[in-house]
């Protein structure tokens, strides 16, 4: 089979070697990878193949050059088909070498690579964030605390409509729920709070309650008035993230991001923003859901800990059947889908209730 003409020809002047007069010409390739240079008159001015060209760079729209082995030089304008052009011979280039390249050897060597990469997202990336969770100083989770709030505040959140004695009273729940806890007993003693309740208007996220590596727990007004005036529902889903704070989930689930963020640059060697996004972000964070392992470990928290408090041990439990019969199971709001509510989920609350309060 023939060459055919691999791409619309282009526009330019054509200059031999040293010569400084131009001529009107135009460039056409072959599917071969023959490059030529054709006159207005019809006549071949000079012929090379493609690999054989340096090309420039873009550079706005700077007239391109295109070096010819023969000391000529093709002038154009017309950028994007010395782009497409270029895209051609970068394929052409690839194809080529991976041809002659190709080795058993980096073939082994391809597959050793591989298989560290596995082994260190598997096993590296969770022990390094092991390490990173308990050398976080306070100041930095207080950091990112503060920077996601205000993230938030300014992307998503609105001011609370709640009436302040209803605060005052989810407040007093919470606080005396705090106090209960390793963490907020130790700080107590040194009179600082260790976590603290935020109201928000949810925005587009809803009904929704989180919680942030430096103790700060948010609950919106859409999830107080999803609960109506049961109150210990509400205290039951804030011990549950004061849970998340406790066992260190948010900074966990922050750093494993990060780390595999890190080896994708590594390996790509380019990351772009993603980790600085992940980083700072309070979308990111709050989008992050974290391990069924981990909200299973949260929920058992919320049911020790409001036994502990003289409270339902089952509210939590009470919760989800609300959002199931509510809105089905694990499907629908943010919420839902960061905190599903699946039968089992609710099962083993169930079960784990009894489990405690016959204790
Ligand atoms: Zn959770």
């Amino acid at each position: 089979m023939s060459a055919f003409e691999a791409a619309a020809p282009i526009a330019g002047v054509w200059r031999e070697g040293g010569s400084a007069a131009g001529k009107e010409s135009r460039l056409r390739m072959m599917s071969d990878g023959t490059v030529s240079i054709w006159s207005a008159d019809g006549t071949v001015l000079a012929e090379a193949s493609l690999g054989s060209i340096a090309v420039s760079d873009r550079v706005g729209s700077i007239p391109r050059h295109l070096a010819f082995p023969n000391g000529g030089d093709f002038e154009t304008r017309d950028n994007d088909g010395v782009d497409r052009l270029q895209a051609r011979l970068g394929r052409h280039r690839g194809f080529i070498h991976s041809l002659e390249g190709f080795r058993p050897r980096l073939l082994i060597f391809v597959a050793l690579a591989v298989a560290l990469c596995f082994a260190i997202y598997r096993y590296a990336v969770p022990a390094l964030v092991e390490v990173a969770v308990w050398v976080t100083p306070p100041a930095v989770s207080e950091a990112i605390g503060k920077g996601v709030m205000l993230t938030l505040d300014q992307l998503v959140f609105e001011e609370t409509k709640l009436a302040e004695d209803r605060r005052e009273t989810l407040k007093a729940g919470f606080d005396k729920l705090a106090t209960l806890t390793p963490r907020g007993a130790g700080a107590a003693q040194s009179g600082v709070q260790a976590y603290t309740l935020n109201f928000r208007g949810g925005g587009k996220i809803g009904p929704n309650a989180f919680a942030l590596p430096d103790g700060t727990v948010v609950v919106t007004d859409e999830l107080v008035d999803l609960a109506k005036s049961d109150d210990e529902m509400i205290l039951a889903v804030l011990a549950h993230e004061i849970g998340h704070v406790d066992h260190h989930h948010t900074l966990r689930q922050l750093y494993r991001v990060a780390g595999i963020a890190a080896l994708i640059m590594m390996i790509g060697g380019d990351i772009g923003s993603a980790t600085e996004d992940v980083l700072t972000q309070g979308a990111a964070l709050v989008s992050l859901s974290h391990s069924r392992g981990a909200e299973a470990e949260a929920d058992r928290y919320s049911v020790e800990l409001m036994h502990r408090a003289g409270h339902d041990p089952a509210a939590i439990a009470r919760f989800f059947e609300l959002l199931r019969d509510r809105f089905g199971l694990a499907d629908g709001m943010d919420f839902l889908s960061t905190h599903p509510a699946t039968q089992q989920r609710i099962d083993e609350t169930r079960r784990y209730a009894t489990e405690v309060a016959a204790r």
